[in-house]
């Protein structure tokens, strides 16, 4: 598609940031082109309209920018997956290893049920542990988790082995 292409050019390789060695992958160049940006969500909606689709969750913080808009466009409920002690309602939560320390999914008890068909979305996939742990708690309320949708992969971190056969759609791999 050639669309794709004009997305790739706009994310921003950052070098050494959070810290040294690491080769950031910027997605606020992307918002700032509208076509760009449009582009990438009628990607997504291209291939999850139709689908069945009850439920998209969005990852904390860059999933909250691209699942709305899918949600919206696919007429699904939008579940936020925020990091701890953000929601203030009853949560249930999932922790997962990173690679200095722990980390740790909330999601509101009641949002997604029992039968709920749900699409995963992040900004990016690099270990696969987010995205890993935001399909156990998915799971864990009995809902069925449909894809995980990510703008970015990595693949050299191969996060996809993590993610026990899901189906993960990516629109563009980084070396
Ligand atoms: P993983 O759990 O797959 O190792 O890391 C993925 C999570 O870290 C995602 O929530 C993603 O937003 C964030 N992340 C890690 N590296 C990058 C990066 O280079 N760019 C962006 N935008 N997010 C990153």
């Amino acid at each position: 598609d050639p669309r794709i292409h004009g997305i790739q050019t706009k994310i921003r390789v950052v070098p050494d940031f959070p810290k040294q060695g690491i080769m950031f992958q910027d997605i606020t160049t992307l918002l700032l082109d509208p076509k760009a940006f449009k582009d990438t969500i009628d990607l997504f909606v291209e291939r999850y309209k139709g689908k069945n689709i009850s439920v998209v969750a969005g990852i904390e913080a860059r999933g909250f920018i691209f699942g709305p808009p899918i949600a919206l466009a696919i007429g699904a409920k939008f579940v936020p997956l925020r990091k701890p002690k953000k929601l203030p309602g009853k949560v249930i939560s999932e922790e997962y290893i990173l690679e200095y320390g722990r980390d740790c999914l909330e999601m509101h008890v009641g949002a997604v049920e029992t039968g709920d068909h749900v699409l995963v979305v992040d900004d990016l996939i690099a270990t696969g542990g987010t995205l890993c742990a935001a399909m156990n708690l998915l799971e864990r309320v009995g809902a069925q988790v449909v894809e995980c949708a990510c703008v970015i992969e990595l693949p050299d971190l191969k996060g996809r082995e993590r993610l026990n056969d899901k189906p993960l759609y990516v629109l563009v791999e980084s070396h």
